[in-house]
């Protein structure tokens, strides 16, 4: 099994799939995205991918001439053609662009635009994340772009901040790293989303506070109240990190991961807490069993 890519509704393996340099997303990071995962080789909350897709894309003016119908069509496609769905988890990016024209920030040079689906096998996140927890890094001299710039609510294909982010996670060895917004509040991490627990309560930075309204965030929200593990959507700054009793980080394709140390500082007592470790079973749980039709 290996990549396979959707490039304007024409399946090729991962190295035949090109675009024109022209492209307006190449050209300007003029485009959006969604990454969803499979679970028993069902599209997992792809409602919800869809939606966020085209909320990122009005943000951006840039109109989707595609139906839900139609992104899925092309998804399973690619999916089937990359041997994912019946055989093993699947990874799928949906990426929109603006599309092929001249060199100009008008709209109007480009009348289509591009959709690339890439299907992939789901990257495996190594067991021992879950078991023992991670390391994040705090990010120093660059904050969350700021949400009157390019909003961290649109998923946009402009990935630079992320990557500057994740650049000092990968040098200092760390799994992720954490970003303050420009209020200096905690935001959310470089590819996923921030919680905290602090005396029982879970904690989450608010979408004002600059950040994607990540969709694991908000089935992690809901797991929880289904459990009676209350979350509350409210500011935070560092030290609400570094004394916080369990920290993790939420993201579709890694579900929910406990953080265990923050640069050189321990979480809690370093160890994996309870509540993490219930809210991940319980994840999984639903995730299983809105994939098998079985409660
Ligand atoms: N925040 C950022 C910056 C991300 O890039 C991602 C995922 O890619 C998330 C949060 C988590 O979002 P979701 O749970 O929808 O995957």
């Amino acid at each position: 099994m290996s990549a396979y890519v959707n490039v304007n509704g024409v399946v090729t393996d991962a190295a035949h799939a090109v675009i024109p340099v022209y492209d307006h997303g190449f050209l300007y990071g003029e485009g959006v995205y969604e990454v969803f995962r499979t679970y028993r080789g069902k599209p997992f909350l792809f409602d919800r991918h869809q939606a966020r897709l085209r909320a990122s894309a009005a943000r951006i003016g840039l109109e989707v001439p595609f139906s839900d119908e139609e992104v899925e069509r092309r998804c399973l496609e690619t999916m089937k053609a990359a041997g994912l769905g019946a055989a093993g988890e699947a990874y799928v990016r949906i990426l929109l662009t603006r599309g092929v024209g001249e060199i100009t920030y008008d709209p109007a040079a480009c009348p289509f635009p591009s959709l690339v689906i890439i299907a992939k096998p789901l990257p495996p996140t190594p067991a021992g994340h879950y078991e023992h927890g991670i390391k994040v890094v705090m990010v120093e001299d660059i904050i969350r772009n700021h949400p009157e710039s390019v909003s961290p609510l649109i998923k946009s294909n402009n990935l630079i901040n992320n990557a500057l982010g994740m650049q000092q996670a990968i040098r200092a060895g760390a799994a992720e790293a954490v970003f303050r917004n420009y209020r200096g509040e905690l935001a959310e991490c470089a590819q996923s989303n921030l919680f905290i627990v602090s005396k029982g309560v879970v904690k989450t930075p608010p979408l004002d506070a600059g950040l994607l309204a990540g969709i694991t965030r908000a089935f992690t929200i809901e797991v929880g109240a289904s459990i009676g593990i209350r979350c509350e959507e409210t500011p935070l700054n560092d030290q609400d990190l570094f004394g916080a009793d369990e920290a993790f980080f939420t993201s579709t394709t890694k579900e929910i991961v406990p953080i265990v140390q923050v640069d050189d500082r321990k979480i809690g007592d370093g160890m994996v807490g309870p509540i993490t470790k219930k809210l991940l079973a319980q994840y999984r749980r639903q995730a299983e069993a809105m994939s098998t039709g079985r409660p």
